[in-house]
């Protein structure tokens, strides 16, 4: 179990175990809603995800895809907790690494739309990178996959 929160403190949050992947994101829309050079979000099944205290408030914006990418904030705060992308839905989380009392917790697993970053960004060593998105199979271990796969069928059902 590890927690995180917003900004201000009103809104604490609990997560169950490890991330099925961890995506460091260079795209040009991630930089809009961050301000910043990218950000990096750890995917889970959302009943890992539990609120504790606080209360949160939703916007909808478009995804990289078209589709609509739901961002839960703090209500009082507005700082971005988790986002809920049209590939999953409800059913997967994309939580803010950055809000998590433990910010180093999880290490990425790719970085994603280099293509996109600003010029400067370094990238580290150790980390694959891809030009935009990659195939999960490919670069998760095997019990990951599986629990990809078997989100994926759940919000096909
Ligand atoms: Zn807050
Ligand atoms: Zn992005």
């Amino acid at each position: 179990m590890r927690e995180g929160g917003c900004g201000c403190g009103a809104v604490r949050y609990r997560v169950e175990g490890d991330p099925i992947f961890v995506n460091n994101c260079h795209c040009t829309q991630c930089q809009h809603q961050t301000g910043s050079t990218s950000v990096v979000n750890a995917f889970f099944e959302s009943e890992r995800v539990t609120l504790l205290e606080g209360e949160l408030s939703e916007n909808v914006v478009r995804s990289g895809s078209g589709g609509p990418h739901v961002i839960v904030r703090c209500k009082a705060c507005g700082v971005a907790l988790w986002s809920h992308y049209p590939r999953l839905g409800r059913i997967g989380a994309g939580l803010r690494v950055g809000t998590l009392d433990d910010s180093g917790a999880f290490r990425p697993d790719a970085a994603i739309f280099l293509s996109e970053r600003m010029p400067w960004v370094a990238l580290p060593e150790g980390i694959p990178a891809f030009e935009t998105t990659y195939d999960f199979a490919e670069v998760l271990p095997p019990e990951r996959v599986t629990r990809m796969r078997a989100l994926i069928a759940r919000s096909k059902a």
